[in-house]
């Protein structure tokens, strides 16, 4: 390769970070060179406790052997197939692994990249479902403010966050937001969820219907937890009866489940720990311990089957990806769900839970801790912004913490944590400490 630039392998300006503060960083960068099980090791030779799963998708903790092998092995064995009008055993394999567990209903897959391209694709799905179903004037997509669903032009367009979409024009039409389930002010420091409100709130749906019609509304998008802006439990009652009022108007549901999915809650998804199953639910990062790209929607076999009735050898929905169902990402889909089931992963967040919530809640009274929230192995601590200067509290804290040895993740002025399922009670005491700490000496 000629050396046109002459840029040096230490060299930081090239990789322009995703969602980084770049300038900030390439001057004192934060850099992980080696990871096992819970921790992570920094270049200058620390080990950092991972308090986040990463970016909430290492589940099973780092560098599982299992895992590792399974890449290999298939590496070597058949790097890539054609995702087109051909196959391969394992995308197949995995699909039936994943319908095993998945929520009774939810029977066909669909693979994606990531989350973000899971959220395109159920949104997709969902629209041409009604076409196929010859119901074709329903276009419209119900979101959430402070929903939060990947980055691609659909999820910004149903996701709530202000900062993400207002640099991009005008988004999808036809879009529509349903309030969020946090209420300021009120029910802090609730463990779990809240009792009331929920009915309430999953109303306002029908204020949306009202307005719109039903007969133009396609589906209903929403995190059954939201999570990247800032871990926001819904009160009891609320999905239940998004549920029904969607049902009542022939509207889809999906959840996204990119975070909830795969053990977080307790369960192996969110749909389970609130027994509400939803038409279309959306996933990524834990399907493979956060190792290789990959997503998967998961569709009712209702949908699947509708487009299945024309000609045979038509293709059925025109979408998909280079890398739909890639083998080394299946090798490694497979391998996690094994890892999974092997430890008892996707429930051990609910006997850990208790403990957690009882660790976290321990940082109550303690200076700009204004609010605490938690669910499953879930969790956020919300502190009070300094006037004029919002988010540099929580990303002060978030830097002491790196530096101190523990990964916590910060959204504005809220810290959140979802630690691998691996966790043990003492790491959980020596994050929570830590943590604590920390959040004393805070400015
Ligand atoms: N949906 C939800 C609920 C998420 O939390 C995320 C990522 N945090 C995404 C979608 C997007 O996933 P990705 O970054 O893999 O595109």
């Amino acid at each position: 390769m000629s050396d046109r630039r002459n840029v040096t392998p230490n060299d930081l300006s090239a990789f322009w970070m995703p969602f980084t503060a770049n300038r900030q960083f390439k001057k004192a960068p934060r850099m992980f060179v080696g990871a096992k099980d819970m921790h992570y090791t920094t270049s200058d030779g620390r080990k950092v406790l991972d308090g986040t799963a990463g970016l909430w998708c290492v589940n099973a903790g780092h560098c599982r052997p299992k895992i590792v092998e399974a890449i290999q092995e298939q590496a070597a064995e058949l790097d890539y197939a054609p995702a087109f009008q051909m196959g391969h055993p394992k995308a197949f394999e995995l699909a039936n692994a994943l319908v095993s567990f998945a929520p009774q209903g939810l029977d066909h897959v669909l693979y994606t990249n990531s989350g973000s391209e899971s959220v395109e694709t159920a949104l997709k799905v969902a629209l041409a479902y009604h076409k196929v179903k010859g119901d074709a004037g329903r276009f419209r997509l119900i979101g959430r403010e402070r929903g939060y669903h990947g980055v691609n032009f659909g999820g910004i367009s149903v996701g709530g966050i202000v900062t993400n979409r207002k640099m991009f024009g005008t988004l999808l039409t036809g879009v529509d937001h349903m309030p969020h389930t946090h209420t300021p002010g009120k029910n802090q420091f609730t463990r779990g969820e809240r009792e009331a409100g929920g009915e309430d709130l999953a109303s306002e749906l029908e204020r949306i219907v009202t307005l719109h019609d039903a007969s133009t509304i396609a589906a209903v998008i929403v995190e059954p937890v939201a999570g990247s802006t800032g871990v926001l439990i819904p009160p009891k009652g609320y999905l239940k009866k998004l549920r029904e009022i969607t049902k009542k108007h022939g509207i889809l549901l999906i959840f996204d489940e990119v975070i909830t999915g795969f053990g977080r809650l307790g369960t192996p998804f969110a749909a389970d720990y609130f027994g509400v199953t939803p038409d279309i639910l959306v996933t990524a990062k834990g399907l493979t311990n956060g190792v290789i790209p990959m997503g998967a929607v998961l569709v009712s076999s209702e949908i699947h089957d509708a487009f299945m009735q024309g000609p045979e050898h038509v293709i059925e929905f025109m979408h998909g990806y280079t890398y739909s169902g890639n083998p080394i990402a299946s090798a490694a889909g497979l391998a996690t769900l094994e890892t999974y089931k092997d430890e008892g992963l996707l429930t051990r967040g609910a006997e850990l839970a208790p403990y957690w919530a009882d660790a976290l809640h321990s940082l109550k009274g303690l200076p700009h801790v204004i609010d605490i929230r938690n669910l499953g192995l879930i969790g956020a601590i919300e502190l009070e912004p300094i006037a004029g200067q919002p988010t540099k509290r929580a990303f002060s804290a978030f830097v002491k913490a790196f530096e101190t040895g523990i990964l916590i993740r910060t959204t504005g002025d809220i810290i959140a944590m979802s630690p691998p399922l691996i966790i043990s009670k003492a790491q959980i005491d020596e994050l929570i400490g830590t943590l604590g700490s920390i959040l004393k000496t805070l400015e």
